[in-house]
Protein backbone atom coordinates (compact mmCIF):
# COMPACT_ATOMS: atom_id res chain seq x y z
CA UNK A 1 0.00 0.00 0.00
CA UNK A 2 1.28 3.73 -0.64
CA UNK A 3 1.91 5.71 2.73
CA UNK A 4 2.06 9.34 3.04
CA UNK A 5 5.26 9.67 5.20
CA UNK A 6 6.97 12.64 7.22
CA UNK A 7 10.32 12.36 6.83
CA UNK A 8 13.59 14.36 8.80
CA UNK A 9 16.93 14.12 9.66
CA UNK A 10 18.21 13.89 13.46
CA UNK A 11 20.26 17.25 13.98
CA UNK A 12 19.76 18.60 17.60
CA UNK A 13 20.49 22.23 17.76
CA UNK A 14 23.70 22.31 19.85
CA UNK A 15 21.81 23.20 22.93
CA UNK A 16 19.61 20.11 23.12
CA UNK A 17 19.95 17.61 25.74
CA UNK A 18 18.63 14.29 25.13
CA UNK A 19 15.26 13.99 27.79
CA UNK A 20 15.25 10.77 29.48
CA UNK A 21 11.99 9.68 27.54
CA UNK A 22 13.45 10.40 24.18
CA UNK A 23 15.53 7.97 22.03
CA UNK A 24 18.67 9.21 20.43
CA UNK A 25 18.10 9.12 16.38
CA UNK A 26 14.34 8.24 16.86
CA UNK A 27 12.02 9.54 18.76
CA UNK A 28 11.72 12.89 20.70
CA UNK A 29 9.60 14.73 23.21
CA UNK A 30 10.44 18.25 21.80
CA UNK A 31 10.67 17.71 17.95
CA UNK A 32 11.39 21.29 16.62
CA UNK A 33 14.36 21.28 18.64
CA UNK A 34 15.63 18.01 16.63
CA UNK A 35 14.35 17.50 13.55
CA UNK A 36 15.82 19.29 10.53
CA UNK A 37 14.51 19.44 7.01
CA UNK A 38 10.94 17.90 6.70
CA UNK A 39 10.14 16.49 3.51
CA UNK A 40 7.05 14.33 2.50
CA UNK A 41 7.64 10.31 1.01
CA UNK A 42 5.21 8.62 -0.65
CA UNK A 43 6.54 5.09 0.46
CA UNK A 44 5.39 1.61 -0.99
CA UNK A 45 4.89 -0.54 2.46
CA UNK A 46 3.41 -4.19 3.21
CA UNK A 47 0.02 -3.82 4.47
CA UNK A 48 0.02 -4.13 8.81
CA UNK A 49 -1.18 -7.45 10.04
CA UNK A 50 -3.32 -7.08 13.40
CA UNK A 51 -1.34 -8.01 16.97
CA UNK A 52 -3.59 -10.43 19.19
CA UNK A 53 -5.40 -7.10 20.81
CA UNK A 54 -5.39 -5.25 17.30
CA UNK A 55 -8.05 -4.44 14.69
CA UNK A 56 -6.68 -3.71 11.07
CA UNK A 57 -8.91 -1.23 9.88
CA UNK A 58 -9.18 0.00 6.04
CA UNK A 59 -9.05 4.02 6.36
CA UNK A 60 -12.23 5.81 4.98
CA UNK A 61 -11.89 9.31 6.34
CA UNK A 62 -8.76 11.37 7.57
CA UNK A 63 -8.51 14.94 8.63
CA UNK A 64 -5.32 17.40 7.65
CA UNK A 65 -4.88 18.67 11.42
CA UNK A 66 -2.44 21.93 11.88
CA UNK A 67 0.27 19.88 13.71
CA UNK A 68 0.80 18.33 10.20
CA UNK A 69 1.50 21.57 8.62
CA UNK A 70 3.67 22.40 11.59
CA UNK A 71 5.46 19.02 10.96
CA UNK A 72 6.22 19.44 7.26
CA UNK A 73 7.05 23.52 7.81
CA UNK A 74 10.59 24.68 9.23
CA UNK A 75 12.37 27.65 10.31
CA UNK A 76 15.15 29.45 8.71
CA UNK A 77 17.50 27.03 10.33
CA UNK A 78 15.71 24.06 9.00
CA UNK A 79 13.84 22.89 11.99
CA UNK A 80 10.62 21.66 11.85
CA UNK A 81 7.41 23.80 13.60
CA UNK A 82 6.18 21.36 15.77
CA UNK A 83 7.11 21.47 18.75
CA UNK A 84 5.82 18.07 20.48
CA UNK A 85 6.35 14.17 20.01
CA UNK A 86 7.86 13.16 17.19
CA UNK A 87 9.82 9.43 15.78
CA UNK A 88 10.46 10.02 12.03
CA UNK A 89 10.40 8.45 9.49
CA UNK A 90 6.21 8.21 10.68
CA UNK A 91 2.94 7.53 8.10
CA UNK A 92 1.16 11.03 9.00
CA UNK A 93 -2.43 11.44 9.76
CA UNK A 94 -4.93 10.81 12.72
CA UNK A 95 -7.79 12.04 12.76
CA UNK A 96 -9.52 9.36 11.06
CA UNK A 97 -12.41 7.16 10.51
CA UNK A 98 -12.63 3.21 8.71
CA UNK A 99 -13.77 0.26 8.53
CA UNK A 100 -12.89 -3.24 10.17
CA UNK A 101 -10.86 -5.90 7.44
CA UNK A 102 -9.06 -7.81 10.40
CA UNK A 103 -9.93 -8.30 14.38
CA UNK A 104 -6.57 -9.95 17.21
CA UNK A 105 -8.30 -12.54 19.04
CA UNK A 106 -8.46 -10.50 22.34
CA UNK A 107 -9.74 -7.13 20.29
CA UNK A 108 -12.00 -6.40 22.90
CA UNK A 109 -14.38 -3.65 22.69
CA UNK A 110 -14.50 -3.27 26.11
CA UNK A 111 -17.35 -1.28 26.09
CA UNK A 112 -19.74 -3.94 24.93
CA UNK A 113 -17.50 -6.90 26.01
CA UNK A 114 -17.62 -8.24 22.53
CA UNK A 115 -14.89 -8.65 19.64
CA UNK A 116 -15.17 -6.22 17.04
CA UNK A 117 -16.95 -6.61 14.12
CA UNK A 118 -15.39 -7.53 10.61
CA UNK A 119 -17.04 -4.35 8.53
CA UNK A 120 -17.87 -2.37 11.97
CA UNK A 121 -17.16 1.81 11.67
CA UNK A 122 -14.46 2.76 14.20
CA UNK A 123 -12.75 5.68 15.12
CA UNK A 124 -9.60 5.51 17.15
CA UNK A 125 -8.40 8.11 19.83
CA UNK A 126 -4.62 9.60 18.59
CA UNK A 127 -2.96 9.59 21.98
CA UNK A 128 -2.07 5.97 23.11
CA UNK A 129 -2.32 6.22 26.55
CA UNK A 130 0.08 3.58 28.72
CA UNK A 131 -3.06 2.87 31.25
CA UNK A 132 0.02 2.20 34.02
CA UNK A 133 1.97 5.91 34.78
CA UNK A 134 0.85 7.87 37.77
CA UNK A 135 -1.77 10.35 35.32
CA UNK A 136 -3.61 7.44 33.99
CA UNK A 137 -4.35 5.90 37.33
CA UNK A 138 -5.46 8.72 38.88
CA UNK A 139 -7.91 9.37 35.63
CA UNK A 140 -6.03 11.84 33.32
CA UNK A 141 -4.99 9.79 30.21
CA UNK A 142 -4.71 13.00 28.21
CA UNK A 143 -1.91 13.77 30.64
CA UNK A 144 -0.18 10.43 30.01
CA UNK A 145 3.86 10.30 30.80
CA UNK A 146 4.27 7.68 28.29
CA UNK A 147 2.13 8.33 25.57
CA UNK A 148 2.65 7.27 22.25
CA UNK A 149 0.63 9.23 19.37
CA UNK A 150 -0.86 8.24 16.18
CA UNK A 151 0.56 10.05 12.89
CA UNK A 152 3.29 11.26 15.25
CA UNK A 153 5.39 8.51 16.66
CA UNK A 154 3.70 5.32 15.77
CA UNK A 155 2.25 5.07 11.67
CA UNK A 156 -0.98 7.01 11.25
CA UNK A 157 -3.35 6.90 9.04
CA UNK A 158 -2.83 8.42 5.19
CA UNK A 159 -2.09 4.86 4.19
CA UNK A 160 -5.16 2.50 3.11
CA UNK A 161 -4.42 0.46 6.53
CA UNK A 162 -3.44 0.69 9.97
CA UNK A 163 -3.72 -1.45 13.06
CA UNK A 164 -4.97 -0.13 16.26
CA UNK A 165 -4.83 -1.60 20.19
CA UNK A 166 -8.69 -2.32 20.59
CA UNK A 167 -8.55 -0.07 23.50
CA UNK A 168 -8.91 3.19 21.82
CA UNK A 169 -11.21 2.35 19.22
CA UNK A 170 -14.62 3.02 19.16
CA UNK A 171 -17.87 2.23 17.43
CA UNK A 172 -19.34 4.56 14.55
CA UNK A 173 -22.43 2.52 14.51
CA UNK A 174 -24.71 4.69 16.45
CA UNK A 175 -24.42 6.80 13.37
CA UNK A 176 -25.13 4.56 10.28
CA UNK A 177 -28.90 4.88 10.11
CA UNK A 178 -29.34 8.64 10.55
CA UNK A 179 -26.41 9.45 8.14
CA UNK A 180 -25.91 6.53 5.63
CA UNK A 181 -22.17 5.40 5.26
CA UNK A 182 -20.18 8.11 3.74
CA UNK A 183 -21.33 11.02 5.75
CA UNK A 184 -21.18 8.54 8.99
CA UNK A 185 -17.38 8.46 7.95
CA UNK A 186 -16.76 11.56 7.36
CA UNK A 187 -18.29 12.67 10.74
CA UNK A 188 -16.14 9.53 12.61
CA UNK A 189 -12.93 11.66 11.42
CA UNK A 190 -14.06 14.43 12.94
CA UNK A 191 -14.85 12.74 16.68
CA UNK A 192 -11.15 13.65 17.61
CA UNK A 193 -11.06 17.40 16.87
CA UNK A 194 -14.94 17.79 18.29
CA UNK A 195 -13.65 15.69 21.51
CA UNK A 196 -10.58 18.18 21.95
CA UNK A 197 -13.27 20.67 21.79
CA UNK A 198 -15.74 18.83 24.50
CA UNK A 199 -12.78 18.56 26.76
CA UNK A 200 -11.84 21.44 26.87
CA UNK A 201 -15.45 23.55 27.67
CA UNK A 202 -16.98 20.82 29.28
CA UNK A 203 -14.12 18.81 31.24
CA UNK A 204 -11.90 21.50 32.17
CA UNK A 205 -14.23 24.52 31.45
CA UNK A 206 -16.93 22.89 33.55
CA UNK A 207 -19.46 23.67 31.31
CA UNK A 208 -22.81 25.53 31.02
CA UNK A 209 -26.38 25.74 32.47
CA UNK A 210 -28.78 25.97 29.60
CA UNK A 211 -29.15 29.87 28.84
CA UNK A 212 -25.63 30.86 29.62
CA UNK A 213 -23.75 32.45 26.75
CA UNK A 214 -20.40 31.65 25.73
CA UNK A 215 -18.21 33.42 23.72
CA UNK A 216 -15.35 31.64 21.56
CA UNK A 217 -11.73 33.08 20.19
CA UNK A 218 -11.00 31.62 16.85
CA UNK A 219 -13.06 29.79 14.38
CA UNK A 220 -10.74 26.84 13.73
CA UNK A 221 -11.72 23.26 13.70
CA UNK A 222 -12.13 23.20 18.05
CA UNK A 223 -13.52 26.69 17.70
CA UNK A 224 -16.35 25.21 15.10
CA UNK A 225 -16.98 22.33 17.12
CA UNK A 226 -16.85 23.91 20.60
CA UNK A 227 -20.03 26.33 18.83
CA UNK A 228 -21.71 22.95 17.86
CA UNK A 229 -20.96 21.44 21.60
CA UNK A 230 -21.97 24.51 23.70
CA UNK A 231 -25.14 25.36 21.20
CA UNK A 232 -26.27 21.99 22.03
CA UNK A 233 -25.59 21.89 25.82
CA UNK A 234 -28.14 24.87 25.92
CA UNK A 235 -26.05 27.87 25.46
CA UNK A 236 -28.04 31.17 25.10
CA UNK A 237 -25.61 33.00 23.03
CA UNK A 238 -22.81 31.57 21.23
CA UNK A 239 -20.45 34.05 19.95
CA UNK A 240 -18.06 33.62 18.14
CA UNK A 241 -14.60 36.03 17.04
CA UNK A 242 -13.07 35.12 13.70
CA UNK A 243 -11.29 37.01 11.01
CA UNK A 244 -12.04 34.83 8.20
CA UNK A 245 -15.58 35.14 6.49
CA UNK A 246 -15.69 31.94 5.12
CA UNK A 247 -15.22 30.49 8.78
CA UNK A 248 -17.34 32.82 10.36
CA UNK A 249 -20.46 31.16 8.06
CA UNK A 250 -19.45 27.69 8.69
CA UNK A 251 -19.36 28.48 12.77
CA UNK A 252 -23.06 30.00 12.12
CA UNK A 253 -23.91 26.66 10.44
CA UNK A 254 -22.39 25.09 13.55
CA UNK A 255 -24.73 26.67 15.46
CA UNK A 256 -22.96 30.18 16.50
CA UNK A 257 -25.66 32.49 17.18
CA UNK A 258 -23.84 35.43 16.52
CA UNK A 259 -20.28 36.16 14.58
CA UNK A 260 -17.71 38.83 15.00
CA UNK A 261 -15.15 39.75 12.71
CA UNK A 262 -12.65 41.25 15.22
CA UNK A 263 -10.68 43.23 12.43
CA UNK A 264 -14.01 45.39 11.93
CA UNK A 265 -15.63 45.49 15.73
CA UNK A 266 -14.89 45.92 19.34
CA UNK A 267 -15.15 42.68 20.12
CA UNK A 268 -15.69 42.95 23.54
CA UNK A 269 -18.05 46.20 23.54
CA UNK A 270 -20.17 44.25 20.75
CA UNK A 271 -19.89 40.71 23.37
CA UNK A 272 -21.85 42.99 25.93
CA UNK A 273 -23.82 44.39 23.70
CA UNK A 274 -25.56 40.92 22.36
CA UNK A 275 -25.73 39.60 26.10
CA UNK A 276 -27.02 43.14 27.41
CA UNK A 277 -24.19 43.84 29.20
CA UNK A 278 -24.35 39.97 30.83
CA UNK A 279 -20.99 38.35 29.63
CA UNK A 280 -20.72 35.16 29.58
CA UNK A 281 -19.90 31.91 31.38
CA UNK A 282 -17.00 30.49 29.73
CA UNK A 283 -14.80 32.56 26.96
CA UNK A 284 -12.81 29.84 24.68
CA UNK A 285 -9.23 30.86 23.86
CA UNK A 286 -8.53 28.99 20.60
CA UNK A 287 -6.72 31.54 18.00
CA UNK A 288 -3.74 31.35 19.43
CA UNK A 289 -2.85 34.35 19.46
CA UNK A 290 -3.36 35.29 23.16
CA UNK A 291 -1.51 38.82 23.66
CA UNK A 292 -4.27 39.82 20.87
CA UNK A 293 -7.41 38.48 22.60
CA UNK A 294 -6.87 38.90 26.17
CA UNK A 295 -7.92 42.57 26.58
CA UNK A 296 -11.64 41.59 24.98
CA UNK A 297 -11.01 38.70 27.45
CA UNK A 298 -10.49 40.76 30.31
CA UNK A 299 -12.94 43.68 29.55
CA UNK A 300 -15.63 41.11 29.23
CA UNK A 301 -15.05 39.51 32.66
CA UNK A 302 -14.97 42.93 34.12
CA UNK A 303 -17.36 44.68 32.63
CA UNK A 304 -20.09 41.78 32.29
CA UNK A 305 -22.04 41.62 35.54
CA UNK A 306 -21.57 37.43 35.33
CA UNK A 307 -19.37 36.45 38.01
CA UNK A 308 -17.71 32.87 37.37
CA UNK A 309 -16.11 33.01 34.09
CA UNK A 310 -14.12 30.30 32.99
CA UNK A 311 -11.51 31.35 30.30
CA UNK A 312 -10.51 27.60 28.74
CA UNK A 313 -7.01 27.95 27.13
CA UNK A 314 -7.37 25.58 24.25
CA UNK A 315 -5.01 27.09 21.61
CA UNK A 316 -1.40 26.15 21.64
CA UNK A 317 1.08 29.48 21.92
CA UNK A 318 4.70 30.23 22.92
CA UNK A 319 3.54 33.42 23.51
CA UNK A 320 3.16 34.92 27.19
CA UNK A 321 -0.12 35.83 28.62
CA UNK A 322 -1.04 39.47 29.36
CA UNK A 323 -2.77 38.38 32.65
CA UNK A 324 -4.35 41.32 35.04
CA UNK A 325 -4.63 39.12 38.31
CA UNK A 326 -7.24 41.94 39.63
CA UNK A 327 -9.43 41.02 36.97
CA UNK A 328 -9.58 37.57 38.02
CA UNK A 329 -9.90 38.02 41.92
CA UNK A 330 -12.64 40.73 42.03
CA UNK A 331 -14.71 38.84 39.33
CA UNK A 332 -13.86 35.63 40.70
CA UNK A 333 -12.93 34.37 37.46
CA UNK A 334 -10.59 31.38 36.91
CA UNK A 335 -8.32 30.53 33.96
CA UNK A 336 -7.88 26.70 33.06
CA UNK A 337 -5.71 24.78 30.16
CA UNK A 338 -7.17 22.02 28.59
CA UNK A 339 -5.07 19.52 26.41
CA UNK A 340 -6.70 16.16 24.59
CA UNK A 341 -9.58 14.01 23.96
CA UNK A 342 -9.11 11.13 25.97
CA UNK A 343 -11.29 9.73 29.27
CA UNK A 344 -14.06 11.10 30.94
CA UNK A 345 -16.37 9.49 28.55
CA UNK A 346 -15.86 12.46 25.77
CA UNK A 347 -15.26 10.01 23.11
CA UNK A 348 -19.11 7.87 23.67
CA UNK A 349 -20.63 11.45 24.60
CA UNK A 350 -19.52 13.37 21.55
CA UNK A 351 -20.55 9.86 18.86
CA UNK A 352 -23.48 9.67 21.09
CA UNK A 353 -24.39 13.52 20.28
CA UNK A 354 -23.75 13.13 16.61
CA UNK A 355 -25.62 10.25 16.76
CA UNK A 356 -29.15 12.40 17.81
CA UNK A 357 -28.30 15.21 15.56
CA UNK A 358 -25.07 16.99 16.38
CA UNK A 359 -24.11 17.41 12.53
CA UNK A 360 -20.60 18.83 12.22
CA UNK A 361 -19.82 17.81 8.87
CA UNK A 362 -19.63 21.63 7.69
CA UNK A 363 -16.24 21.79 9.29
CA UNK A 364 -15.46 20.05 6.55
CA UNK A 365 -14.17 22.58 3.59
CA UNK A 366 -12.24 20.74 1.08
CA UNK A 367 -12.41 16.37 0.19
CA UNK A 368 -8.75 15.44 -1.09
CA UNK A 369 -7.01 12.45 -2.28
CA UNK A 370 -3.98 10.78 -0.42
CA UNK A 371 -1.78 12.26 -3.77
CA UNK A 372 -3.14 15.65 -2.98
CA UNK A 373 -1.88 15.42 0.68
CA UNK A 374 1.63 17.43 0.24
CA UNK A 375 0.45 20.35 -1.57
CA UNK A 376 -2.44 21.26 0.64
CA UNK A 377 -0.41 21.18 3.39
CA UNK A 378 1.79 23.46 2.06
CA UNK A 379 -1.50 25.59 0.98
CA UNK A 380 -2.21 25.29 4.77
CA UNK A 381 0.63 27.24 6.12
CA UNK A 382 -0.90 30.50 4.92
CA UNK A 383 -4.19 29.55 4.03
CA UNK A 384 -7.15 30.82 6.81
CA UNK A 385 -9.61 30.45 4.69
CA UNK A 386 -10.24 26.65 4.77
CA UNK A 387 -11.34 24.50 8.05
CA UNK A 388 -11.07 21.00 7.50
CA UNK A 389 -9.19 19.08 4.82
CA UNK A 390 -10.43 16.08 4.60
CA UNK A 391 -8.55 12.71 2.60
CA UNK A 392 -11.83 10.81 1.77
CA UNK A 393 -9.72 9.26 -1.51
CA UNK A 394 -7.41 6.39 -0.78
CA UNK A 395 -7.46 5.01 -4.13
ZN1 LIG B 1 -5.08 16.80 15.25
ZN1 LIG C 1 0.09 6.78 31.09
Amino acid sequence: MRAVCLNAEWDPRPDFKLGSKDVEGKLTYLGSQVWRNPRIEIIEKENPTPGPEEVLIKARACGICGSDVHMLQSDSDGYIFYPGLTAFPATLGHEFSGEVVGVGEGAINRRTGRQFEIGEAVCAEEMFWCGQCKPCADGYPNHCERLEELGFSVDGTLAAYVTVSARYLWSLEALRELYGEDKMYELGSLVEPTSVAYNAVHERGGGIRPGENVVILGGGPIGAAACAVLKRSGAAAVILSEPSKPRREMATEMGATHVLNPMEVDVAEAVLDITQGVGAKIILEASGVPSVVWPDIEKIIWEGKALNTTVVVVARADEKIPFTGEVFQVRRASIVGAQGHSGHGTYPNVINTMATGMDVSPIITKRIGLDEVEENLVMLRTDRDEAKITITDYD
